[in-house]
């Protein structure tokens, strides 16, 4: 038990750093709302143009965001 919870905290890691590579290779995801239904129709969450920002791109943006304005 013991190798498995050594081994999930040896991953973590490595995953969230893939994660981060990811987003950074490719901020913008397709939006899932649109992909799945394929309507025309003016998507609320992508403002219909079938891209959508990452989560974690989201958070870096907003921790960029952040920074800046608290050390202006
Ligand atoms: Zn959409």
């Amino acid at each position: 038990m013991a190798t498995v919870i050594a081994l999930l905290v040896l991953c973590l890691p490595v995953v969230t750093l893939g994660y981060i590579g990811f987003c950074y290779a490719s901020p913008w995801g397709t939006c899932r709302r649109c992909s799945t239904a394929r309507k025309r129709r003016t998507c609320r969450a992508c403002d219909g143009t079938g891209m959508r920002p990452r989560i974690g791109w989201q958070l870096y943006v907003y921790l960029r965001r952040l920074h800046r304005d608290g050390t202006r």
